[in-house]
């Protein structure tokens, strides 16, 4: 019983009076579906107090869009987890392809994060895909599995339940390209086959595994029937209040099997 998770990645959109008031317009529209579904939002780190203050306890939770390992030190650039915890985030996507490809993140890097993030008490939203050329290849499975492992290395079983994964197929985000449902569970299940293998089937039943690339109202609830697509990481449709609001609308009524109690 898996309840469904639906985070809006904002990536660089978006400052404090911009956030605040896409807030203002989400809240009443996603009020039916928070009872039901993790709704999160990720803003850029300098918005993060403006929209903390518009979200106010109505029912839809706070993320970043990345932090470091440790938590404090010589990091120019860097955000500490405690920072975050402190500006009342729960939840921290890690990993994002804009960050490996863009930034040189490596999965070793990624684990670090991770690690840092969940010991410090934060949510770890793991993102991982293949590129085109990795597709192409035929390799989507050696590429994907190889990034879970090790970007999840040093969790425990337990741990994981607090933990969500995005399989995110890099050809697929910002391209309007979207991974066909099958293609997309195709995936998801070799992600938790491969989490029923490391880590037990009682921790792989419980873990949130995420579609994200290209989600729009018009596909979401196609993608989030299908049996191990938990919800999704949201990038361009997520800015838009409307838009987000359908999507975890509609994984709010595709997802019927999953319970109402928040893992
Ligand atoms: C993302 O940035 O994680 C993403 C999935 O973007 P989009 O929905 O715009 O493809």
């Amino acid at each position: 019983m898996r309840r469904p998770l639906v985070a809006g990645n904002w990536k660089m959109s978006l400052g404090p009076e911009g956030g605040a008031a896409l807030i203002a317009e989400l809240l009443p529209l996603v009020a039916d579906s928070t009872g039901a579904v993790d709704v999160v939002v990720c803003p850029p780190y300098l918005a993060l107090g403006a929209v903390a203050a518009a979200l106010d306890g109505g029912g839809v939770s706070l993320g970043a869009q990345n932090c470091h390992w440790e938590e404090a030190g010589a990091f120019t650039g860097e955000i500490a987890p405690g920072m975050l915890l402190a500006v009342a985030c729960q939840w921290v996507i890690l990993g994002h392809s804009e960050r490996r490809q863009l930034f040189g993140e490596s999965d070793e890097g990624v684990n670090r994060r991770a690690v840092g993030a969940f010991a410090a008490g934060l949510r770890p939203i793991v993102c991982i895909g293949e590129t085109l050329e990795e597709r192409d290849a035929g390799r989507v499975e050696d590429v994907i599995l190889g990034q879970l492992d090790r970007s999840l290395q040093g969790f425990t079983a337990e741990q994981l339940a607090s933990v969500a994964v995005a399989y995110e197929p890099v050809w697929a985000i910002g391209t309007g390209r979207t991974a066909t449902p099958e293609q997309a569970q195709q995936v998801h299940g070799l992600i938790r086959g491969r989490l029923r293998d490391s880590f037990g089937d009682a921790s792989a039943e419980v873990i949130r595994i995420l579609y994200g690339g290209s989600v729009k109202p018009d596909n979401a609830a196609e993608l989030f029937g299908q049996a191990d697509i938990d919800g999704g990481l949201i990038g361009g449709a997520s800015l838009k209040a409307a838009d987000f609001a359908a999507i975890a609308n509609a994984a709010r009524s595709t997802c019927g099997c999953h319970s109402e109690q928040e893992i």
